[in-house]
């Protein structure tokens, strides 16, 4: 590969593909922990892990190697051909799902894994209607995009979308009176992560379940955000509510692109052969990183340790009283700083400071790190943050 210029990169980078993304103006090349480095050798604490992908770090040597060991065994393997590694890492995700969750179908994004809930549901309960909350993010693909709230993304598809209701997330009446006999499934992030870091309401996933209980239809957790960061496995086993369906991708491989859409053995038991697939869906390479992820997470105790360093992360930012900051939310380390101000020049100021974080809305500041941070890396992120949120007080 040819070496070439920052500045030159960034053009081709801008120039080569549609105006689709708001562009950070670096160029990242490396990573290492919780650090990664840009192409003028600069270095940033990693407080967004790539919207929550690297929940590991960078180039954590356990993934590392099982990516190596596995390229040079097998990487595609389709699935009308068991594996070893997919058996394996299968095994491995369903130990550790909320309770009742007995399969899984593998795909390559967060998107993929909610397109399969609703058409499970769909070809499962035979009915049509979906309920979704206000301000959910599901992916973009059709089915997905119908699902996501966010009527930007929406507007300029509505014609070809499946029809969704959408409902104000945590008003348990509106749940109440949205969901009928006509309804395939509810889906709902137990923590919207897009929206701007809102965990649901006490009792509001447990009304859910309830509701669609009585109604006959599927609930749906979409985990692709919360899955491994919140204290727990799953952030729905905080609330002890388990769904019929629910998608992770984002951490589960720690950055090798993966999709998986946890099912009952009910539901997995209702699908008929042939009513979905994809080729690439549960390649040994996704599910030997998958593996080792997990394992990774469970041998080095990090999911408890999310929540404590979350708590942590959460009271030193809260701490701070700085007079922009409205309010900090969140669970384990998915948090929100709300701003009285736009998150936009806050980022760009952190940034400034060697600090990569994320927008969740037009003024929260989202904080998805990866979970091998110290309470050391938080101090010198808050502390930044500070002078960050100076800065732009300052003008
Ligand atoms: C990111 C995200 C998706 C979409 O995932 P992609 O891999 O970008 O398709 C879906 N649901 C939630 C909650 C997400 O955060």
């Amino acid at each position: 590969m040819t070496a070439r210029s920052t500045t030159a990169i960034l053009q081709l980078d801008e120039s080569l593909q549609p105006p689709l993304y708001a562009k950070r103006g670096i160029a990242l090349v490396r990573g290492e922990g919780v650090w990664l480095y840009d192409s003028d050798g600069q270095r940033y604490l990693d407080l967004m892990s790539n919207y929550g992908v690297n929940i590991l770090g960078h180039a954590h040597p356990r993934v590392t190697a099982a990516i190596v060991g596995q390229a040079s065994r097998l990487l595609s393997c389709h699935q009308s051909f068991a594996s070893d590694v997919r058996a394996a890492f299968l095994e491995k995700l369903l130990a550790v799902a909320p309770h009742g969750l007995a399969r899984a179908f593998l795909s390559n994004s967060g998107a993929e894994a909610v397109e399969a809930a609703l058409k499970f549901a769909w070809a499962v309960t035979g009915r049509r209607k979906v309920v979704a909350a206000k301000r959910g993010y599901h992916g973009r693909t059709l089915g997905a995009l119908a699902a996501t709230g966010e009527p930007k993304y929406r507007q300029p598809f509505l014609a070809v979308l499946p029809e969704v209701v959408h409902v104000t997330y945590g008003d348990v009446a509106a749940l109440e009176s949205a969901v009928d006999t006509e309804t395939a499934a509810v889906i709902l992030e137990p923590v919207q992560g897009e929206a701007g870091i809102y965990p649901a309401p006490p009792e509001y996933l447990a009304a859910a379940r309830r509701i669609t209980r009585e109604r006959g239809a599927l609930l749906v957790f979409d985990e692709v955000q919360t899955a491994f960061r919140t204290g727990a496995w799953f952030a729905c086993q905080h609330a002890g509510v388990s769904p019929d369906l629910l998608c992770v991708a984002k951490g589960l491989a720690n950055g090798v692109p993966i999709g998986a859409t946890l099912m009952t053995e009910d539901v997995a038991l209702a699908l008929p052969t042939g009513v979905h697939g994809s080729t690439f869906g549960g390649n040994p390479l996704a599910c030997a990183a998958g593996l080792a992820t997990l394992e990774t997470l469970e041998d080095d105790g990090l999911i408890p340790m999310a929540g404590e360093l979350g708590a942590y992360f959460r009271e030193r930012l809260e701490a701070l009283g700085h007079p922009l900051i409205r309010e900090v939310r969140g669970i384990g380390l998915m948090l929100g700083l709300d701003l009285k101000t736009r998150a936009t020049p806050v980022l760009k100021a952190l940034q400034e400071r060697g600090v990569l974080a994320l927008p969740a809305g037009t003024t929260v500041v989202r904080i998805l790190p990866p979970l091998v941070l110290t309470r050391e890396d938080i101090d010198d992120a808050v502390l930044r943050i500070g002078e960050a949120l100076d800065a732009v007080r300052a003008g």
